[in-house]
């Protein structure tokens, strides 16, 4: 088997990077960057987006695990203290593979440039730097509501624990597919108007923003932002890919939200 290693970059996430690449080799398992089998991110869940969108052109052929060298993460639920006890899991190959969706958006402009089509793992978000932003907002292309604040957050399952929950979103199980449209400080007055609640749009609903002021927006997908101008619609839906995550031993993401948000806060209560 072929596996790649995405490390965040410091002196401890590079040590585990050499260590897990010298036991695999000695398994005989090939390093291979460029067709890997395996994509083993350590670090956090910042470098599990990275090693994400590295290989996003592949996603099929590829599945993804996670070490984390900081805090737990999200997308990275082994220890480095683990490491040995991985490295076998791997050497032993057959796995098992869960799968989460995806958020796919295309932007189109009113220029002759090309649409832009770019997935996400844990959400997208349009802001701008010039004021508001102001869109019509299609959901099944009927009109829903003219929105006007700081942005949009567009959220995956597995990224509802993200930015998502930060502006009060749902945290959702990956295993819905579906996305969710979070609002960042929305202008609600007796002139302006939309929903407030976030709304959570099945598989096939799609969700299209057409800005109404013209803006140079800022667009992010995950960890990485762009700047874009003379934008005509912002499409978005539940992808067809899926992300594929290996599996050596069950970790329900109900456990690790619980272990990320509250299992701390819960020992103080009973103490
Ligand atoms: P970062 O500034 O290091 O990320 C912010 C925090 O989000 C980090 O603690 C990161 O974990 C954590 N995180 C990433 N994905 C997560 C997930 N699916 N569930 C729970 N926590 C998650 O930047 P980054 O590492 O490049 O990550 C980019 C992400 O940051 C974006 O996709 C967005 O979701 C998030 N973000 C959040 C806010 C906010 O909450 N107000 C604002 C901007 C961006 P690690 O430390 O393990 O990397
Ligand atoms: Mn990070």
């Amino acid at each position: 088997m072929k596996f790649s290693i995405v490390s965040k970059g410091d002196k401890r996430s590079n040590k585990i990077m050499a260590t897990v690449k010298q036991y695999l080799t000695d398994f005989n398992l090939i390093y291979d960057e460029k067709l890997p089998e395996l994509v083993i991110s350590v670090g956090g869940d910042g470098t599990l987006l990275e090693a994400f969108h590295r290989y996003v052109h592949r996603l099929k052929s590829t599945a993804f695990i996670g070490i984390h060298t900081g805090h737990l993460g999200f997308y990275a639920d082994w220890v480095p203290e683990e490491i040995e006890k991985l490295v076998i899991e791997i050497a032993k190959t057959p796995y098992q593979v869960v799968e989460y969706p995806l958020l796919e958006m295309i932007i189109r402009f009113k220029t002759e440039r090309k649409e832009i089509r770019f997935l996400a793992l844990n959400e997208a978000t349009i802001k701008t730097a010039e004021g508001s932003v102001v869109f019509d907002v299609q959901i099944r292309g009927e009109h829903f509501e003219t929105f006007r604040g700081d942005g949009l957050c567009i959220s995956t399952p597995s990224g509802s624990t993200a930015y998502n929950k930060a502006l009060g979103g749902a945290i959702i199980h990956p295993s819905i597919e579906a996305i969710q449209l979070t609002e960042m400080a929305s202008i609600n007055n007796r002139v302006f108007r939309t929903i407030g609640s976030p709304l959570i749009l099945p598989k096939h609903h799609t969700c299209l923003l057409k800005p109404m002021v013209d803006r140079s927006f800022l667009i992010a997908r995950d960890h990485y932002t762009d700047t874009y101008t003379d934008v005509k619609s912002i499409q978005c839906r539940v992808a067809k890919e899926k992300v594929r995550f290996v599996r050596y031993r069950p970790f329900p993401f109900w456990n690790r939200v619980r272990d990320s948000f509250v299992a701390e806060g819960e020992e103080v209560h009973k103490a």
